[in-house]
């Protein structure tokens, strides 16, 4: 199989290296040359531009920070759309704004061209192991078509509607992800607070109805261990949370708790450092809770 791949930061880079492990041919576009050499030196071919990546390769996978990105590597001079032909396959894997994937998806329609939205959850540890899980929104067809590399990504693939819904879970998903680790924080500064060790906490927690990713993954590998290293950042957190206020807000329905939570992550991030790991959040709250 041949795939390209448009950004190569936490995320895609990790993809790549998988997708090299699992013996596909690869091609790189990155607006940062030093990522693109770093893949390069291990077996990726570099491309000159989006353009030049979708006249080589029948898979294009854009890992891009958001839904604005993806759009200018498409329909811009050298983008994707001049490159591509009625044998390509875009899969758009960035989180972004269902109701603008749904736009792209139609204008590339009207060229005889082709996409899925396949965005990805389980972070970098996931994307390096191959077990990430994918939520599809597109044609049956081009799911089909696409299985065999999304394959080689996740352990878990979803084809869960047209156009855009992919899109949408994700979104939905990440509001439950951002609500779940700011809960956890919470009470487990409140915990630190009243006397309690916190890897006792934990270990009570993840054997009780409280255990969530953040509790079983998040906790203990990062921030228990004061790490916080950088997988999944504050500010792409941040811009989840907004495309999922945002379809609430288009629907007119109330979102009493993600709103909440919504503050506490906007709180976090207006204070700066959008560029550290998500589960800094849980400072903030140990800061308020002055623990
Ligand atoms: P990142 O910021 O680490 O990487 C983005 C990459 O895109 C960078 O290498 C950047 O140089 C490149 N880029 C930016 N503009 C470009 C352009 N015009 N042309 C070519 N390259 C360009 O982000 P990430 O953490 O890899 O996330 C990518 C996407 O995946 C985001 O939409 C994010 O929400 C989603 N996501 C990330 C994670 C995670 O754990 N990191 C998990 C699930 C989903």
């Amino acid at each position: 199989m041949k795939a390209g791949i448009i950004g190569l930061g936490n995320m895609g880079g990790r993809m790549v290296k998988r997708l090299l492990e699992q013996g596909v041919e690869v091609g790189v576009f990155d607006l940062n040359k030093d990522f693109v050499r770093k893949f390069v030196e291990i077996g990726a071919k570099e491309a000159t531009s989006p353009a030049d990546l979708a006249r080589n390769y029948p898979y294009v996978l854009t890992v891009l920070p958001n839904v604005f990105i993806v759009k200018e590597t498409l329909t811009s001079p050298e983008g994707l759309m001049e490159g591509m032909n009625s044998d390509s396959l875009l899969i758009e894997m960035t989180t972004s704004i269902p109701s603008v994937t749904k736009e792209l998806s139609a204008l590339l329609k009207e060229k005889g061209l082709k996409m899925i939205d396949a965005p990805v959850s389980g972070g970098v540890k996931k994307a390096e192991e191959g077990t990430l899980s994918i939520m599809v929104g597109g044609e049956e067809a081009d799911f089909e078509r696409a299985k065999p590399l999304l394959e080689c990504l996740g352990s878990n693939i979803f084809h869960v509607g047209e156009a855009g819904a992919g899109h949408t879970i994700k979104a939905l998903n990440n509001m439950i992800s951002a609500t779940t680790l700011a809960a956890t924080g919470e009470a487990m500064a409140l915990g630190v607070k009243l006397g309690l060790d916190p890897e006792k906490m934990l270990n009570v927690i993840n054997a009780s109805t409280g255990r969530s990713f953040s509790s079983d993954f998040k906790f203990p590998n990062q921030v228990l261990t004061r790490k916080f290293e950088v997988g999944f950042t504050l500010d792409l957190m941040v811009k989840d949370l907004k495309i999922a206020m945002a379809m609430a807000e288009e629907e007119k329905v109330p979102m009493f708790i993600s709103s909440a939570s919504f503050q506490l992550w906007k709180h976090a991030w207006s204070q700066g450092g959008g560029d550290q790991d998500h589960t800094a959040i849980v400072k903030y709250i140990e800061e308020m809770f002055s623990v």
